[in-house]
């Protein structure tokens, strides 16, 4: 997903949050920030799998990689990986949440905003990519990985 559309659905969410909820615009903006900046491990995986820290070819090389698997079958994309992301996992959900209770109640919404950002990214796969499940457990993402090609 784009994300861009993760920013706007973190701007709905987060302006329900600050409408009904008793939340400070700086919690907002922290819900918000991270619904967006878990994509940061899309780069870090760019950066390692190309060697380079061009952000423009990241985003270019992200976007053909979803492009192409939308070329093949339902059927096919079952036989494919788009990579293993550090931060798009349930492992890296229950950190943060732990650091929301050990830290700082400030990483609650870090948590929340992840939440919502994984949400939106099942819902893609699942519904309209209809690949095969990803992005739920990190262990499992690499086990995937050793198993099935890289689009
Ligand atoms: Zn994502």
């Amino acid at each position: 997903m784009l994300p861009k559309t993760h920013f706007f659905s973190g701007i709905i969410i987060g302006f329900v949050f600050l409408l009904f909820g008793n939340f400070s615009v700086v919690e907002i903006s922290i819900f918000l920030a991270a619904t967006v900046l878990i994509d940061f491990d899309h780069y870090l995986y760019f950066v390692i799998r190309k060697k380079s820290f061009n952000l423009k070819k990241a985003y270019i090389y992200f976007k053909e990689k979803t492009r192409n698997l939308r070329l093949l079958s339902k059927k096919e994309r079952q036989s494919f990986t788009t990579g293993v992301y550090v931060f798009h996992d349930i492992e890296a959900l229950g950190i943060v949440f732990l650091f929301s209770k050990i830290i700082s109640p400030y990483f609650l919404f870090v948590f929340l905003g992840m939440l919502l950002h994984l949400i939106l990214d099942w819902i893609e796969k699942i519904f309209i990519l209809k690949t095969s499940p990803s992005k739920l457990s990190l262990i499992y993402d690499i086990i995937l990985y050793s198993k099935k090609k890289e689009i």
